[in-house]
């Protein structure tokens, strides 16, 4: 999937993206590689070995009725690592198979096919915290984490914004203060999604208020479950499932071996995995909910009836369809560059953040179009549209905006 010759400049300059997960693809890429778009057959497998079990485990009403509930999906979630998909790109000596970046822009479209939901609170654990682990822990905590995240075990979040501190991540207040064998946490996040679930949390905090704003934040490994935590769910407009907590921090004691990444490297380690999050916790996402969405709004038109003809009959109705199947078609295609890049150390934070804009935007649009098709059945929640709506809308926001991304894609091109 290269698609300019600049590309394949940066391929060969031996630049290295540190943040990646497979040290088996590690390697030059050949001009005969150059627009490939298959799969392999092993990847071909692993799509298909995904949507099986998802089939044989789900109803089709699977992602409603996890909605009506507003429960993280353990069971399914334990299942899904049982079956190795959780530490899929986790090394194998510390539970996981060994993945690439592409094997997991597969699993996260399939799960989000089934629930947006799912793939929501799959990411929260297996790439958000893990990912972070596995970019920039020690050994140590590698050892001590990975197996049970992979296993399933143990759930992972991912705690960075604070009520003042999002975009502007560098200027979190939360501090983090070394009292000898361990540091003390005084402070607060907001909107850490699943955070009432999780056993632990990846965090950060100011650790030297001397230090220039992004260079005195350290990296914690928490456990949410000790005294000094307390997590308190929000409610919002979508992905029930997957509560959005605030997590008070008083006097939390962490000890030293929890530092994660090093001490006041926060900052570089974050952009380390940012990347990663925007292709996997985004883009996959919003290309299987996005598929999903069309292929919705396919059945319901073939179901419904106007003037005694299926509704999509009407030209204007098939012409929508076909619009919305285009713009998938082109989003996946970014999404599968971006996480190709991203596995062959090619630096693409660019590419990332245009999968990112583009793919969270195009699922707005999207879901928006399938509800207006199919009308008043749309809006009601016995349907599959009004949830997609209210689901496909936090995507452009959480994460880095499209504000704050279209920011990084301006600086790319010298704006
Ligand atoms: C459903 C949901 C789940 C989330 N889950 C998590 C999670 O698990 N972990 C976590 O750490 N965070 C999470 N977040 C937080 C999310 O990442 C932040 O809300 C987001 O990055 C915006 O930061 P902020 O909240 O500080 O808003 P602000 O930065 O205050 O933004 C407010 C508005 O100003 C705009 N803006 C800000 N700066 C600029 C700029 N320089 N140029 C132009 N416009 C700008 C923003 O785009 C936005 O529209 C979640 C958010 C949502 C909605």
């Amino acid at each position: 999937m290269v698609l300019d010759r600049s590309l394949i400049r940066y391929a060969r300059s031996g630049v290295r993206h540190r943040g990646r997960f497979s040290p088996r693809r590690n390697r030059e890429i050949t001009r005969e590689e150059c627009m490939d778009f298959r799969l392999s057959p092993e990847q071909e497998r692993l799509r298909q070995a995904v949507r099986d079990f998802l089939a044989a485990e789900c109803s089709p009403h699977y992602a409603n009725e996890l909605d009506a509930k507003a429960e993280w999906p353990i069971d399914l979630y334990r299942k899904i690592a049982q079956r190795g998909w959780v530490g899929y790109a986790y090394p194998r000596e510390y539970g996981g198979d060994g993945g690439g970046i592409v094997d997991l822009t597969i699993v996260q479209e399939e799960l989000a096919y089934v629930s947006f939901s799912l793939g929501m609170g799959w990411a929260q654990s297996a790439i958000f915290g893990g990912g972070a682990i596995l970019f920039y822990g020690d050994d140590d905590q590698k050892g001590r984490f990975l197996p049970k995240l992979s296993s399933g075990e143990t759930i992972f979040c991912f705690a960075l914004t604070e009520p003042n501190a999002g975009s502007d991540a560098g200027s979190m207040q939360t501090t983090a203060v070394d009292q000898g064998d361990h540091f003390l946490l005084n402070g607060s996040k907001i909107f850490i999604s699943g955070a009432n679930i999780a056993d632990y949390a990846v965090t950060f905090a100011r650790t030297d208020k001397s230090l220039p704003k992004h260079k005195g934040l350290t990296a914690f490994i928490v456990d949410l479950r000790a005294p000094g935590v307390t997590v308190r769910p929000l409610r919002k407009m979508g992905t029930w499932p997957i509560h959005s907590c605030e997590i008070f921090f008083k006097n939390l004691q962490v000890p030293k071996e929890n530092t994660l990444g090093g001490l006041n490297k926060g900052w570089t380690n974050l952009l380390r995995s940012l990347d990663l999050e925007r292709i996997i916790g985004c883009g996959a996402q919003c290309v299987g909910a996005s598929r999903r969405v069309v292929d919705d709004a396919i059945t319901y038109a073939k179901e419904l009836h106007y003037g005694g003809q299926p509704l999509i009959k009407q030209q204007s109705v098939a012409h929508a369809l076909v619009d919305m199947e285009a713009e998938v078609e082109a989003l996946r295609i970014q999404v599968y560059r971006a996480a190709w890049m991203l596995e062959n150390n090619i630096p693409c934070s660019r590419e990332a953040s245009i999968a990112k804009v583009a793919s969270s935007e195009a699922i707005a649009r999207l879901s928006n179009m399938g509800m207006q098709i199919l009308g008043p059945y749309g809006y009601f929640s016995d349907w599959d549209e009004e949830r997609q709506y209210r689901d496909s809308r936090m995507v452009s926001i959480g994460g880095g905006s499209s504000q704050i991304q279209r920011n990084i894609i301006a600086g790319s091109i010298g704006l």
